[in-house]
């Protein structure tokens, strides 16, 4: 019989993975504090630890995808955390986008226990989290780690990625997720202006498509309602990528920025109009896309 998988974080996206595991035949021992969702996986055969360090004293292979740093934290050196329990050996695999020197000062005090942390951050979204097409970027420390991780992510996710030291992950996953706050606040402001200037919307979508504008913002994840159908901008800003998150890793990249003395112009920017969003009440819910309607005049 296989070991049991441990499995912290039962979210949008770690909800789906905790049970594509399943599906691939791992017993998991769960635990969130949402108790509406573990009850859920109780119903479908999961353990239902009581706090983190029941996770830990049941399993030797544990993921971890939660909110940010200071959750992470809480998890793992928490009064009833991962530390207080954990048996040597140990792969603990955090999917959480925090901060690079959080992951770092983890894989530390794992260390210190004879246990192994890597940061495993995800892209791909709550589609690939349940297609199980995830990509991984990984924070390994060596190939042998890394080897070992992948027998787990690979049933999660289709792109496993080594990108060696810990820390790496998340490095990776800032700077991509940089680029994509980035760009998708220009393309909501540039189709806002070419719609006011009179044209249709998805003829000029089609343009810069097929134009040197063209980028994931404009052709995968458009802004505007009705460009493309399926995706949450067509749906009301519902599910998909939060405001709140996108805010949060924009933060990441201008603490990362503060750190390695990287001038972000755009970055600081762009974090700063998504902290907007993240308070107002009335786009802090949504999908980010709805930056778009931030911009829009609506009172015309
Ligand atoms: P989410 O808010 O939907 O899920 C987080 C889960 O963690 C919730 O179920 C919450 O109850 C639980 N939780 C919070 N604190 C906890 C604690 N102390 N102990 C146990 N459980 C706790 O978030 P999500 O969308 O699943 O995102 C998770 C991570 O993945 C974030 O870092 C996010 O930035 C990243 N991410 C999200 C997406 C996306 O499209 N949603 C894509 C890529 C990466």
């Amino acid at each position: 019989r296989m070991s049991l998988v441990g499995f912290i974080g039962l979210g949008n996206m770690g909800g789906h993975m905790a049970r594509n595991l399943m599906k691939n035949g791992r017993s998991l021992i769960v635990f969130d504090l949402n108790k509406a969702v573990t009850e859920q996986f109780k119903a479908d055969g999961a353990i239902v630890a009581k706090h983190p360090a029941d996770v830990a004293a049941a399993a030797k292979e544990i993921m971890t995808v939660l909110p940010s740093s200071p959750h992470v934290r809480n998890v793992y050196t928490g009064d009833n955390g991962i530390l207080k329990t954990i048996q040597p050996d140990t792969l603990c695999m955090d999917s959480s986008t925090i901060d690079q020197t959080v992951s770092i000062e983890m894989a530390r005090l794992l260390r210190e226990k004879k246990s192994l942390y890597i940061d495993a951050p995800i892209s791909g979204g709550v589609g690939g989290a349940q297609a199980a097409t995830l990509t991984f970027m990984v924070g390994s420390g060596s190939d042998q780690v890394f080897e070992r991780a992948k027998v787990i992510l690979s049933a999660m996710g289709k792109n496993i990625v080594n990108l060696g030291a810990v820390g790496n992950g998340q490095a990776a996953k800032i700077c991509n997720n940089m680029l994509l706050g980035i760009h998708m606040i220009a393309v909501a402001e540039t189709m806002n202006l070419g719609i006011k200037m009179g044209l249709d919307k998805k003829a000029l979508a089609g343009i810069l498509n097929t134009s040197s504008g063209r980028c994931w913002s404009s052709d995968t994840y458009n802004p505007v309602p009705g460009v493309i159908e399926g995706i949450p901008p067509s749906k009301g800003y519902s599910g998909g990528f939060g405001t709140t998150l996108m805010a949060k890793d924009l933060s990441l990249a201008q603490n990362a920025a503060t750190n390695v003395q990287a001038p972000t112009p755009l970055g600081s920017l762009s974090h700063q109009i998504y902290r907007l969003l993240a308070q107002d009440p009335q786009f802090q819910a949504k999908d980010f896309g709805v930056v778009y309607q931030f911009l829009k005049d609506n009172t015309k």
